[in-house]
């Protein structure tokens, strides 16, 4: 068995003249969630490389140690089997809850549609949707849309799940319901590559945090590591940027110094 479920090699991608990703190594192994650190270009790039969305122009990517990367002809059963969710939930807006849920695995992988519906109605139950089945995606909030985005990916029976910001346009009250359902999945032992901003989120769930800057991984290392202790100063920058102590700290010495 290979070590890795899902590896890049050395992947190269440019658009035109801009070189997007310079020369990106990553091993994830099975059950292991991997968190890419938001940190300057090419994370949104890696992930849709990592599910053949885009071509590379150098390097390989291997699932299960066979290589992957310029198959054409297998394009959709890579798919299948590296599932993606997008920031924009991207749901049939015509269709119910339901309709988009069972529509890939009966077309896709040719399962019974009572079969699937069965599975698809356990799956909104888990997370919390079992009145929704029914109504449209735009009845539904931003934190639902994306629960249902969530499950649709999963009824694929992905073997890794790529997950692109995913909370990133919800308003902040919805942003925990939808990574409880990612915790959730992480707890049961799927395969993940999650980029976030979510840094709280990131170093509750990640087994390893690789931190990619203009198309290079510069740090990789445990959560603990990374969020304690980084090794770079990029990195450090980084992390300083959500912290708000030396804010408070600042308005406290203003304070001090208006009461003198
Ligand atoms: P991130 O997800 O880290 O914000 P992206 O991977 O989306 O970064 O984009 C990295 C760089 O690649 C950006 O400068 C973006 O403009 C460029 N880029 C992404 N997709 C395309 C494309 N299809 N054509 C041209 N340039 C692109
Ligand atoms: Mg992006």
């Amino acid at each position: 068995m290979a070590e890795y479920l899902l590896e890049a090699q050395h992947l190269r991608k440019a658009f035109e003249d801009k070189t997007v990703l310079q020369d990106v190594s990553l091993g994830v192994r099975r059950g292991e969630v991997v968190v890419i650190g938001p940190s300057g270009c090419g994370k949104s790039t890696l992930l849709r490389c990592l599910n053949g969305l885009e071509s590379v122009d150098g390097g390989e990517i291997l699932l299960e140690g066979q290589i992957i990367s310029g198959q054409k002809k297998n394009l959709h059963l890579i798919r299948q089997r590296v599932g993606m969710v997008f920031q924009s939930y991207d749901l049939f807006p015509h269709m119910d809850v339901l309709g988009n849920l069972v529509l890939g695995p009966t077309r896709a992988l040719k399962r019974p549609s009572k079969e699937v519906e069965t599975e698809a109605m356990a799956a909104l139950a888990r997370v919390g949707l079992a009145d929704s089945a029914h109504v449209l995606p735009r009845q539904l909030s931003g934190g639902q849309k994306q629960r249902v985005a969530l499950v649709r990916a999963m009824l694929m029976h992905p073997e890794v799940l790529l997950l692109d910001e995913i909370t990133a346009a919800l308003d902040p009250e919805m942003v925990r319901e939808v990574l409880d359902v990612v915790l959730e999945l992480a707890r049961s032992g799927m395969t993940m590559v999650i980029v976030t901003h979510e840094m709280r989120f990131a170093e509750a769930v990640a087994d390893r945090v690789v931190f990619l800057e203009n198309g290079l991984v510069v740090e990789e290392s445990v959560p603990a590591q990374f969020f304690h202790q980084p090794h770079t100063q990029r990195a450090q920058q980084f992390l300083a940027s959500f912290c708000y102590d030396s804010v408070r700290d600042g308005k406290n010495m203003q304070n001090t110094k208006e009461a003198n």
